[in-house]
């Protein structure tokens, strides 16, 4: 079975997202917690909460894998920021509690000057706050493409910001295809090798989520920009490879292209195609 779907939009609420999941074939979905570019959370309608949950169990759905407001950087050098970055991590892993025991991905930060170090150190002193062990999600640090101060570019920064988390256990790792191929990961030519450094440096136990994404630019770009599914420099023979790679082929798949709803599905309808059960 390939757990495979895209992001949603919330803003017709939870039940909403499950219904428009089904429309297009998709068996796990990610959505943003809040306005991804800040701002307060609208208020989750308990029933509304449990519609989607009959959805996800009747259907078999893996892992929803929810994603964290892009504005929040944890390791921003403006105490203003962190605060909010903490704050809105609380109060979303509290209302991830609607749809227990899924995922919620977040980009580890920017340390804007103040150098990987003390990134690492602000992202999990903001982890140690804010995880709790009698929380059922699981949060994810997504490995990101290094462009300009951003954490999370290469497997030793997250496995340094893991390595200081005390309730570790609640951690994992989101693999982004675009991000971790612009930060120089070769996962065309030698994806067995990707992953075999990803074992040794963070363990595959914690690899929990994959978004799949072509890229618009070549290997090592550092740039982060997402292209449709083999339009862009990873190409759709290697994406297929990753789906129905053993080590990742049980994992929730989310497409982060630039597409629309039907997009999504046509691209839903290709890989589910191309998948060797
Ligand atoms: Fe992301
Ligand atoms: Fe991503
Ligand atoms: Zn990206």
């Amino acid at each position: 079975m390939l757990y495979i779907g895209c992001h949603l939009s919330y803003s017709k609420g939870y039940e909403a997202m499950g219904k428009q999941a089904l429309e297009i074939d998709a068996n796990t979905f990610a959505f943003f917690t809040r306005n991804p570019r800040g701002g307060a959370a609208k208020a989750i309608d308990p029933e509304d909460a449990a519609k989607l949950r009959g959805i996800l169990t009747e259907n078999s759905f893996g892992k929803l894998v929810a994603h964290a407001p892009y504005t929040m950087n944890a390791c921003a050098a403006d105490p203003k920021i962190r605060t909010f970055a903490r704050e809105a991590m609380a109060d979303d892993l509290k209302r991830m509690e609607a749809v227990p025991g899924n995922y919620y991905n977040f980009h580890p930060g920017s340390h804007v000057k103040q150098g990987p170090e003390i990134g690492i150190q602000l992202i999990s002193e903001q982890l140690n706050e804010v995880l709790r062990e009698e929380q059922s999600t699981i949060v994810l640090l997504e490995t990101m493409a290094g462009k300009g101060s951003e954490m999370g570019r290469s497997f030793e920064e997250l496995r340094a910001i893991i390595d200081r988390t005390d309730l570790s256990s609640k951690l994992g790792v989101c693999l982004d295809t675009c991000h971790i191929w612009d930060g120089g990961y070769d996962i065309v030519g030698d994806l067995d090798g990707v992953l075999e450094d990803f074992d040794r440096i963070i363990g595959l136990d914690r690899l929990k989520a994959v978004h799949l994404n072509d890229s618009m630019n070549p290997l090592g770009a550092h740039k982060d920009r997402h292209a449709k599914i083999g339009e862009g420099h990873i190409g759709a023979d290697a994406l297929i490879r990753v789906i129905n790679h053993p080590l990742l082929k049980k994992l929730p798949f989310i497409l982060e292209t630039p597409n629309d709803i039907d997009g999504y599905a046509r691209e839903i309808k290709f890989l589910r195609e191309n998948f060797n059960d």
